[in-house]
This record gives structure tokens, sequence and C-alpha cells, in this order.
């Protein structure tokens, strides 16, 4: 099995002081996971050179994630906003240039939250744009980036594998990939198999997100992780997967509010880390 398997930064830690990268990275690579993803929201607030050493010594890779928000929506028909996305992302892809990562994923395509009206074609073009723009800069430091679709209640511009596929081909670019994560796929797919199937056909699966269907702990909810996994391994997957979870034990000022986190879904997050890491060892990796 050749696959990298990470860990979302927020089971450890809201945020990134080097008291709290040093228990994250540390406690990451201890829990038994090769990388770990950090949630650059605010990519100014990290320090690189420090994270980059860290990872160094725990042996560690790193991707980057982000959700935009209504400040820096590049789905707006404003400009301005749409300007303020573009520097915002431009930060983000120098971290993980910075901290030796190829990968930013996310919701970097418009704002992580809910919307109450549709996306408009002036805000989808914006947004086509802008990641191609970003692909451009992206290519000249091997960095992949990764669109990750959503449920309806966090994006009004992605919310299926296939629609995420169309989007790709319109900024046609090669260095922008599907990101799939089985917590959005499980309220907007028909199916776990098909997108998976559909993307690497496309040559487009780049990143997954392993997310139980509330949030909590891998194989606690109702996402069928059997029929999941069995597609990863008909279609050879070996890019990143990485452990998602959330409770309100760990907080991001913002993060944590945009994708809803209101109930304690766990208080120990190396019992949660390790306990998903050893799901993922015995229902995907040894099978
Ligand atoms: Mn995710």
């Amino acid at each position: 099995m050749s696959n990298k398997i990470g860990i979302h930064a927020l089971v450890w830690v809201g945020g990134w002081s080097e008291r709290e990268a040093r228990h994250a990275i540390s406690s990451s690579a201890a829990a038994g996971y090769d990388l770990i993803e950090l949630a650059a929201i605010q990519p100014e607030l990290f320090d690189a050179d420090l994270t980059a050493r860290l990872l160094a010594e725990h042996g560690l890779s790193a991707g980057v994630s982000l959700g935009l928000d209504d400040t820096t929506d590049v789905s707006s028909d404003d400009p301005d906003i749409v300007a303020a996305g573009r520097k915002r992302l431009d930060l983000a892809l120098d971290l993980v240039r910075d901290v030796g990562g190829d990968y930013l994923g996310g919701v970097i395509f418009g704002k992580l939250g809910r919307y109450t009206t549709p996306l408009t074609e002036r805000g989808r073009a914006h947004s086509v744009e802008t990641i191609a723009r970003l692909a451009d800069r992206a290519a000249e430091s091997g960095i992949t980036l990764g669109l990750e679709f959503c449920n309806r209640y966090e994006t009004n511009v992605l919310n299926t594998t296939e629609q995420t596929l169309a989007f790709i081909a319109e900024t046609g670019r090669d260095n922008v990939v599907a990101h799939l994560d089985t917590y959005h796929m499980n309220i907007e797919e028909t199916s776990f198999r098909e997108p998976v199937l559909a993307a690497a056909a496309a040559g487009k699966l780049g990143y997954v997100h392993v997310g139980e269907s509330h949030r909590g702990q891998l194989g606690t909810g109702s996402v069928p992780w059997a029929e999941f996994f069995e597609a990863l391994h008909e279609v050879d997957y070996r890019g990143t997967i990485t452990f998602e979870s959330f409770s309100s034990e760990v907080v991001h000022p913002t993060l944590s509010s945009a994708l809803s986190i209101w109930r304690n879904l766990w208080t120990d997050g190396m019992d949660l880390a390790t306990g998903a890491r050893a799901f993922l060892k015995q229902n995907y990796e040894t099978r």
C-alpha cells in the first residue's frame, strides 16, 4: 500500500503557535500518520520555517487546505472581494511551498459557508479564472491544487464529483485535481463507487478526505466504508488519504463555526487519531 495517510490539524489544535505546532506535528507522527493537513484559513499566521523544521524533525509531510470567507470569496460578483481572495490564495500557496508541501486544497474556489442564493454566471467565471491563474503559479513550485466539493450548505459552487470534473476541465490546467470527501459525498452523491471511478477515469482523483457522516470517529456513523474503500482499490488509488474529524473540544476561531461544529463528538484527540489509524489499517490497507 503506497498511500500517504494524513490527519487534519483540527484533531489536535485550533491555532498554530509554536506550542500548538509542536503538539500537532509530534502527535500526528506518534499516532502513526505520514502527513498533517494544516488549516491555513489565515496563512499569514503560520511560521513556515518553524513548521518546516518540526516536520523534518518528526519525518512528516504537510498538506495545506483552507476555505475562503465572505471577504475573500473568489466566486463573488464583486471584483474587490475576488481580488482579496486571490491575495489570500497566493499567501497560502507560498506557505505550501515554504513548508515543503506539494498540495493546496479545500474550498479555494469560493466561500466555505452557507449561501442564500445560487452562484451567478459572473461569479463562476471569477472562480474558474482564479483557479486557472493560481494553478499557473502553483506549477512553478510543483504544487497541485485540489478542489474539495462540499455539501450544499457549505458551498453553492461545487457539490458533486461530476460538477468538480467539469469545472476542472474549464480551468484547462493539468495540476488541478478533484478532492473527494466522504462526509460531503454522503450528503450529495448517489453512490460512493461511481464518483471514485469517474474521477479516476478523468485522471483527476487527486486527494481524499475520510470523514464520518457526523464528523466523529470513523466507523461509528453511516458512511458505507466497504463500498468506498473497494472503489479506491478498484482504481488503484495511490494518493493521500487524510482523516478529518471535528468536535467542539478543539475550536478554530472561524473554521469550526463555518463547518457547524456545535457538538462534542470526542474529547481526546490521541484516542480519536489512533482509533482512526487502526480503522484505516484494518478496513483499507490490509484487506
Ligand atoms: Mn474535507
